[in-house]
């Protein structure tokens, strides 16, 4: 890193602010309670804001530029959102207000969870579950009361395909299930035949990404969920590509019997970085009694046209809290506005789009770069990034020379069922001439890879910083600056 830090900026005696002198008498602390010096950098208010601002630029955002991370939705986050977040009456309530004076938070949340319902088709709804993750470990763990209540013992297995994000075989293992995972055939499609071979009834059920992460819709869904249910299992639903599903389809039709969303992908809120999200879950009618409580619910319809009183509701066999208070408020917000905003017409314009947009991209890329599964496309794709005639270059060497370019580089590496995998997720907010500027680098970057390699293997050039060590740049991110970094203890 070359960039100061601030420490490094500080100039003896310089000051940031004015204060007058003090007119209270002085406090004395006793002598071992009062640090001799406290270094803190002496800096004016100009320094300050510069260094910040220019730190701060240093960061790549949607807010930025295209960020077409594969699975994770970077879509814009329209401004209207954050307004309404911050608006005091929302931030500004606590969560242990009396339900009585917090009508306008819980009627919110009861909208939500009636549009959640309504675009899933399920029949029940918890808005507890902080993320995607959480909400798998959810679903899971009401699949597991489902089974134990009906007198069903035997079921401890659950199945999972090669293509399914990590965080499914680890919220399943988290719920005590062990995992056995199916092969996908070569459409990229579950293999049905495998899938068959060992549901049985030590099974709990399936968790199926549909479209899946190669960016492909499920083409045998209707028969997979037969086959789950005919040998007594359940069908779970990652929800996290249901952008490609909005207004278009849905998954309760389909068959599910529980699905997580994520509101901080489908509808637009900033991630990254590790949060905030949230996962609500959807159920099935069979299944509404095992949703985590409390829930928002009607405790007493309004008289003419005076509106309901919200209060809270735990479901008769509830799998219990998974989560204080009521899930990340904040999020909710966010994700009410968004589709408030849409309305049914604009959000199944976002699945059209993005679709769209996906195809638009794998079409112009897909003669340079070798697509595995060249089929129409939902939201996203998979490429690779590694040519027979260019051996020393990988993925990573294209995800890499994107940064010059400008562009956040896709997933790479993931999923783990193609080789030197790059995971194109444009999203519909992006322009045309966006996506074209994009494909025009990417097309650039394929010439480069065969007549100058090293433009690859060495990038990025201008980024603020290198290569890093991933891993510990991850592991041991140092995240406030010090004037001697501290020794761990
Ligand atoms: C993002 C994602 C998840 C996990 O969601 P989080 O909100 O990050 O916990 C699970 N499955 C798929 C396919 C995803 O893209």
């Amino acid at each position: 890193m070359t960039e100061p830090t601030i420490y490094e900026i500080s100039v003896a005696g310089r000051r940031g602010a004015n204060l007058p002198d003090s007119d209270v008498p002085a406090l004395r602390l006793p002598a071992g309670l009062a640090r001799a010096d406290l270094p803190l950098p002496e800096l004016s208010e100009m320094d300050v804001v510069r260094h910040f601002l220019r730190l701060s630029q240093m960061n790549y955002s949607v807010d930025k530029g295209m960020y077409p991370l594969g699975s994770c939705t970077m879509k814009y986050n329209p401004k209207v959102n954050e307004d309404m977040a911050r608006l005091p009456g929302f931030a500004l309530s606590h969560p242990l207000q009396d339900s009585e004076f917090s009508q306008g938070a819980l009627a919110l949340m009861y909208q939500l969870q009636e549009w959640l319902k309504e675009i899933g088709g399920f029949a029940g709804i918890t808005l507890q579950p902080a993320a995607g993750a959480h909400g798998e470990l959810t679903g899971v763990l009401i699949m597991r009361a489902y089974h134990l209540a009906r007198g069903d013992t035997k079921r401890n297995k659950i199945l999972i395909p090669d293509s399914a994000h990590g965080t499914n075989p680890a919220s399943s293992s988290m719920a005590g299930l062990e995992v056995v995972e199916i092969p996908s055939d070569a459409h990229g499609n579950i293999d049905l035949e495998a899938f068959r071979r060992v549901c049985d009834e030590t099974t709990v059920g399936l968790m199926l990404t549909n479209p899946n992460t190669l960016g492909l819709f499920e083409e045998h869904v209707l028969e997979v969920a037969k086959a789950v249910h005919d040998c007594g299992g359940l069908l779970y639903g990652d929800g996290a590509n249901l952008n490609a599903l909005l207004g278009v389809v849905r998954p309760g039709d389909l068959g599910f019997d529980v699905m997580h969303y994520n509101l901080h992908k489908t509808f637009s809120t900033p991630h990254g970085g590790g949060g905030p999200g949230s996962g609500p879950v959807g159920v099935a009618a069979h299944l509404v009694d095992f949703l985590p409580g409390p829930l928002v619910g009607i405790v007493e319809d309004g008289e003419g046209d005076e509106p309901p009183l919200y209060g809270f509701i735990t479901p008769a066999k509830s799998i219990g809290r998974m989560r204080a208070f009521q899930g990340n408020f904040g999020v909710l917000v966010r994700a009410y506005t968004y589709i408030r905003m849409l309305g049914a017409s604009g959000l199944r314009a976002v699945a059209d789009h993005a679709v769209l947009n996906a195809n638009y991209l794998r079409v112009r890329l897909n003669k340079a770069y070798h697509v595995p599964h060249d089929r129409i496309c939902m939201h996203e794709f998979v490429a690779e990034g590694q040519w027979k005639d260019a051996p020393g270059v990988r993925a990573l060497d294209v995800a890499k020379r994107l940064m010059d370019y400008g562009f956040h580089p896709p997933t790479n590496y993931f999923p783990l069922i193609v080789h030197e995998a790059l995971m194109i997720e444009p999203t519909e907010t992006e322009s045309k001439d966006t996506l074209d500027a994009f494909a025009d680098a990417l097309l650039r970057i394929a010439e480069e890879a065969k007549t100058q390699p090293e433009l690859l293997t060495q990038a990025p050039h201008n980024a603020p910083v290198g290569r890093l060590d991933e891993v510990k740049a991850a592991k041991e991110l140092v995240l406030c600056c010090r004037p001697v970094e501290m020794k761990r203890a």
